[in-house]
């Protein structure tokens, strides 16, 4: 049976079952190789059950897994609990409503992750409503208490985050809401791979339809993503388009673009205008006027 967390807090058999279920997934779906990942999720408010250091989370038994209180101190279970759990307690400290963590390796997502790069741009509604952006926490030493610094300040407005030159990690309301945002992620990261890298071309989403999306998710009770950043947005977010029109100004100019309504050229930023001086127009003339004539229309 695998255990949701909509009435209270489940039994230590449902917990147990449904974090036994994720690891096989995990495995399966190749998101860690070898004893890589872990996964936690509680039981009671100061209680969690969480996965064993040194064995595959694809080959799992319940006698395997581990009773922890949020201090870290084992209440139950003779096998080593993950070196990792440090970074989950973080999670729950931070944001009391967070009832389960899970930490993986998935490939796509962990590239972008040594890439150095979020997954903060709009490209999927899906993603945009489900998940939001996903920002990249710092890297930090495995195992010091620099994991858990580098994730806290996520917990509480985002639904995972990636792990510089490491992974990824989300968290839910329960173990399966934590797990499917770890599909999310991945799936999110192999599709900007595929559109980015591949085809070489993704059609961001505007403003617009990032602000409805938004609201949707709002709607459906989901207070935590941020906000993706939509066609308009430079990679800091500082040209976020305020009009919600699409606004085709240079890529590169570092300026505020007040952007306007089906305009191409009345950018107000001054920088990387597309208007030539004079110079350059009469460049551009007897260039043209030298193609001309070599093609015999002069
Ligand atoms: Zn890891």
């Amino acid at each position: 049976m695998i255990y949701t967390f909509e009435d209270g807090y489940p039994s230590d058999y449902e917990v147990k079952n449904t974090i036994l279920e994720i690891g096989r997934r995990m495995y399966a779906k190749n998101f860690v190789a070898s004893n890589d990942g872990n996964i936690s999720a509680k039981v009671a408010p100061n209680r969690i059950w969480c996965t064993p250091t040194g064995v595959s989370k694809g080959y799992m038994t319940d006698d395997m897994l581990v009773l922890m209180d949020l201090d870290g101190n084992v209440l139950k279970g003779s096998w080593k609990p993950s070196t990792e759990m440090k970074m989950h307690l973080r999670v729950y400290k931070e944001n009391p409503k967070v009832n389960a963590v899970v930490h993986a390796h998935p490939p796509a997502a962990t590239s972008y992750a040594i890439a150095g790069l979020p997954l903060n741009r709009a490209i999927l509604t899906e993603a945009v409503m489900g998940i939001g952006e996903i920002p990249l926490a710092p890297y930090a030493m495995p195992g010091t208490e620099e994991v858990p610094e580098s994730i806290a300040p996520f917990v509480n407005t985002h639904n995972g985050c990636l792990l510089a030159n490491h992974g990824a990690l989300s968290w839910g309301k329960d173990a399966m809401e934590a797990w499917m945002r770890m599909e999310s992620i991945e799936y999110y990261a192999q599709v900007s791979m595929y559109t980015r890298g591949l085809i070489g071309q993704a059609n961001e989403l505007t403003c617009e339809q990032v602000d409805r999306l938004i609201e949707r998710r709002t709607n459906s009770g989901i207070t935590t993503g941020g906000r993706p950043l939509c066609r308009n947005c430079g990679p800091d977010g500082s040209r976020a388009c305020e009009s919600g029109k699409f606004c085709s100004c240079h890529p590169d100019a570092g300026g505020t673009c007040s952007c306007h309504a089906g305009a191409q050229q009345s950018c107000s930023c001054g920088n990387g205008s597309s208007s030539l001086n004079s110079d350059e127009a009469s460049l551009v003339a007897e260039i043209v006027s030298g193609i001309l004539a070599a093609r015999g229309y002069r």
